[in-house]
C-alpha cells in the first residue's frame, strides 16, 4: 500500500509527528522497533500532563490516541531500508516487506553508548541520569555525583550544584585547569582526583562510584554524559547531513524539520543537541504539519 507518509520511530517524536497528519485524514504508516531510549527509567519527569509516570505508560497511550485516526497505521517492526523511488521513498523492513510513501519522517532516535564500566549499564536510567532537568528534583538535597566518562566542561558539576552538593569526578578524561578548579571550589563543589573503577548500588535504592585506590563513595545520584550515536543507519544512508552535538551526530534540519533529502522531515533525539520528551513532541508535531504542508503544496504544483 502506498501512504502519504511513512514515520520511522514511534516514540513520543514519531507518534507526535503522526497526529498532525492522522487529523489531516493523510494515510499514515508508523513503523517502531520498541527501543525508545528511556526504556531504562522507571519515571519520566517534566512532560507537562504526564511528570512521573512510567515512560512507557506515556507512549502507549499516545499510540492508543494516535491509532484512534483511522487513517493511521502501527507496525512493530524495523525498517532496515529507504529507497528513494519516483513517487517518494520506499521502505524494508526486517521481514523483507516493503510499504511506499510520498514523505519520510525520520523520528529514530539515538543510542547511548554506555563506556564498559561495571555496574554503569545496572544503574543507568536509575542512579545514574543523564539529565539534571528529569531527575534532579527527586534527588535534591542530597548527594551528587557528576561522572565525566567524555570530555566535558567543569561547568557542569556547577549546574549540578543547583540541585544539591556536588563532588566533580574528572576521571581522568576532563581534569580541570586552576581556574575551573578555583571556580569549582568557591561554589562548594569537591574534586575526587582518582580515576573511577565501578558504579555500585542498589538500583532504584541507592548509588556510589568506587574508586581505582579502592575507596567508595556513597551518592544519592550521579549525572553524567555519555556518547551517542544515530539509532538508525537509514538517515546516513539517504545522505542526510548531519550536524556535530556535544555527545554525537545530529541529523541536520531546517526550521520546519525538512533534512537536507527534499521529502525527508526528521523530529526528535535524532535531530535535536538537547534532549527531552517535550522536545522531541514539539519537533515531531512540527515535522508532520510540515509534511503535511508540504504534500498539499506539491499537488497544487506549489
Ligand atoms: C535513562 C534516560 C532517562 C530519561 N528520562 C527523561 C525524562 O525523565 N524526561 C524527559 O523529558 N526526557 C528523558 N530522557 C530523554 C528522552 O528519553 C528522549 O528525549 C526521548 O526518548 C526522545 O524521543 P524520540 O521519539 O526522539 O526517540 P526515542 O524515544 O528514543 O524513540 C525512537 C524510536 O525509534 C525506533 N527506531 C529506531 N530506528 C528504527 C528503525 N530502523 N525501525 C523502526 N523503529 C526504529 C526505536 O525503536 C524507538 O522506539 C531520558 C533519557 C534517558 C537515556
Amino acid at each position: 500500500m502506498t501512504y502519504d507518509a511513512i514515520i520511522v520511530g514511534g516514540s513520543y517524536a514519531g507518534l507526535s509527528a503522526a497526529m498532525p497528519l492522522g487529523r489531516a485524514r493523510k494515510r499514515v504508516l508508523i513503523i517502531d522497533a520498541e527501543q525508545r531510549r528511556n526504556r531504562f527509567a522507571t519515571a519520566a519527569h517534566g512532560f507537562l500532563g504526564q511528570d512521573g509516570r512510567p515512560p512507557g505508560d506515556i507512549v502507549r497511550d499516545a499510540r492508543a490516541e494516535v491509532v484512534a485516526h483511522p487513517t493511521v497505521s502501527f507496525i512493530d517492526g524495523s525498517a532496515t531500508a529507504a529507497t528513494p523511488v519516483d513517487t517518494g521513498f520506499a521502505i524494508t523492513l526486517a521481514d523483507g516487506t516493503m510499504h511506499a510513501a510520498a514523505r519520510l519522517i525520520l523520528a529514530t532516535g539515538v543510542v547511548d553508548e554506555l563506556p564498559a564500566l561495571p555496574g554503569l549499564r545496572e544503574q543507568w536510567g536509575t542512579g545514574v541520569a543523564l539529565c539534571p532537568y528529569c531527575h534532579g528534583y527527586e534527588v535534591a538535597g542530597g548527594r551528587l555525583g557528576v561522572l565525566a566518562l567524555l570530555p566535558m566542561p567543569a561547568h557542569h558539576a556547577l549546574l549540578i550544584r543547583e540541585w544539591g552538593d556536588v563532588t566533580f569526578f574528572p576521571n581522568g578524561i576532563a581534569d580541570p585547569d586552576d581556574a575551573e578548579r578555583a571556580m569549582l571550589a568557591a561554589n562548594g563543589v569537591a574534586i575526587e582526583e582518582a580515576e573511577v573503577a565501578a558504579i555500585t548500588g542498589e538500583p532504584g535504592q541507592s548509588a556510589g562510584i568506587q574508586l581505582r585506590d579502592g575507596r567508595t563513595i556513597t551518592l544519592d545520584a550521579i549525572f553524567t554524559g555519555v556518547p551517542s550515536r544515530m539509532a538508525s543507519a537509514i538517515p546516513a544512508a539517504l545522505g542526510c547531513a548531519f550536524d556535530d552535538s556535544p555527545s554525537g551526530p545530529i541529523i541536520r534540519v531546517d526550521a520546519t524539520m525538512q533534512t537536507t533529502v527534499p521529502g525527508v522531515f526528521a523530529a526528535g533525539d535524532a535531530a535535536r543537541a538537547m534532549s527531552f520528551i517535550a522536545g522531541a513532541v514539539a519537533d515531531g508535531y512540527l515535522a508532520g504539519a510540515a509534511a503535511h504542508r508540504s504534500l498539499v503544496m506539491a499537488a497544487h504544483g506549489l
